[in-house]
């Protein structure tokens, strides 16, 4: 563990990213790697219950969806033209399988690869997770001087 500047807060630990993901994939805390990442499929937890890590500076937004989706759509294209190629499978099969394969793998794959984004936002210190705010506060802007 080397120590960096981060500008903002003095000296603050790098965080091995790899390690954030692992544990974000496992569904526990970046940070600890022991108190849970999920309260509920999707819904991360706002507090680490083991080391009091804020979670809920995450943002995970649509990056989760857009992974699965390739992950996904690679696995389940590339086995349609396999089975094209190589099988003679019914039209029944196909019309079962593949449909059948993408809706369990997205929703297996779904939570983990979330963790993993929530990991590696809490490594690279994005939207609050380095003590900082997302966004400065909002200034009231200067009323207009009156023409004179
Ligand atoms: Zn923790």
């Amino acid at each position: 563990m080397g120590i960096q500047f981060n500008g903002i807060a003095g000296p603050a630990e790098t965080r091995d990213w790899r390690q954030a993901i692992t544990r974000g994939v496992k569904g526990r805390c970046p940070h600890c790697g022991r108190g849970k990442l999920f309260r509920a499929f999707l819904k991360p937890v706002d507090l680490c219950e083991s080391c009091g890590e804020e979670l809920h500076y995450q943002r995970a937004d649509d990056l989760p969806p857009y992974i699965v989706i390739t992950i996904v759509g690679h696995i389940v294209v590339g086995g349609i033209l396999l089975a094209e190629k190589y099988a003679d499978w019914s039209m029944g099969l196909h019309m079962v399988l593949w449909p059948a394969l993408t809706l369990v793998l997205s929703f297996l794959l779904m939570q983990p690869v979330k963790g993993g984004v929530i990991g590696l936002q809490w490594a690279m210190r994005m939207h609050g997770f380095g003590g900082e705010p997302d966004r400065p506060e909002r200034q009231p802007l200067p009323s207009p001087r009156p023409r004179s």
